[in-house]
């Protein structure tokens, strides 16, 4: 099945994604005000310094790109991947970095994030960039879900706390398909 075939627009604000449903979550406007709000914060947090800032793809790669251009700082980028879901809907616990090395010894570095669940990627990232000797590690995350509060790994900044629910769209994908929207949706276990 192509991906376009995977996604089907419905009535009220409503998907089907590889056959399951999925309603609207977070509209765009909503989305927006989140992150200039994240924005405002790094700012005011970093000013005076140059950030270095770690994009995990592919999920954060659309909330990065709007909260890059909302900043006036002095800002690296780097992108890291890690290990996706896949078809499934829970973290696997593992992950695989690549490129396993960057330049982050002294630098100021931000880890943007689209969503953080039991926060399992987000601890063995982390691990891996704290050995590269940076003079700060920060993390922000536009999403977080319930078990992220019990993190060793501290979110410094999250846009919003939302339930355990499956997202997909501003980035986020099912399977690769949905990742273009430029809302949130989620899946509705009632209808799929
Ligand atoms: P964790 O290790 O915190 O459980 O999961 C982190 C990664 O899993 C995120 O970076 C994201 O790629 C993916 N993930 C977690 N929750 C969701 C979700 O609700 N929707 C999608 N599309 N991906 C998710």
């Amino acid at each position: 099945m192509s991906h376009l075939q995977a996604l089907r627009l419905m009535p009220a604000q409503q998907l089907e994604v590889h056959g399951k449903r999925f309603r609207l979550f977070l509209p765009r406007h909503e989305i927006a005000r989140c992150v200039r709000h994240l924005a405002e914060r790094i700012q005011a947090d970093y000013a005076g310094k140059e950030l270095t800032c770690v994009v995990v793809l592919k999920g954060a790669f659309i909330f990065a790109a709007d909260l890059l251009r909302e900043l006036s700082l002095p800002c690296r980028v780097e992108m890291v991947r890690a290990q996706s879901y896949g078809m499934q809907m829970h973290s696997s616990g593992t992950i695989h970095l690549e490129p396993a090395q960057l330049d982050l010894r002294n630098r100021h570095v931000l880890v943007i994030e689209d969503i953080v669940d039991t926060g399992l990627t987000l601890q063995a990232l982390v691990a891996q960039l704290h050995a590269q000797h940076p003079a700060s590690l920060h993390i922000v995350a536009l999403l977080a879900k319930p078990p992220a509060q019990t993190l060793s790994v501290p979110l410094t900044y999250v846009g919003k706390h939302i339930p355990p629910v499956f997202v997909i769209g501003y980035g986020m994908d099912y399977a690769e398909a949905g990742r273009t929207l430029p809302d949130i949706y989620a899946v509705d276990e009632h209808l799929s």
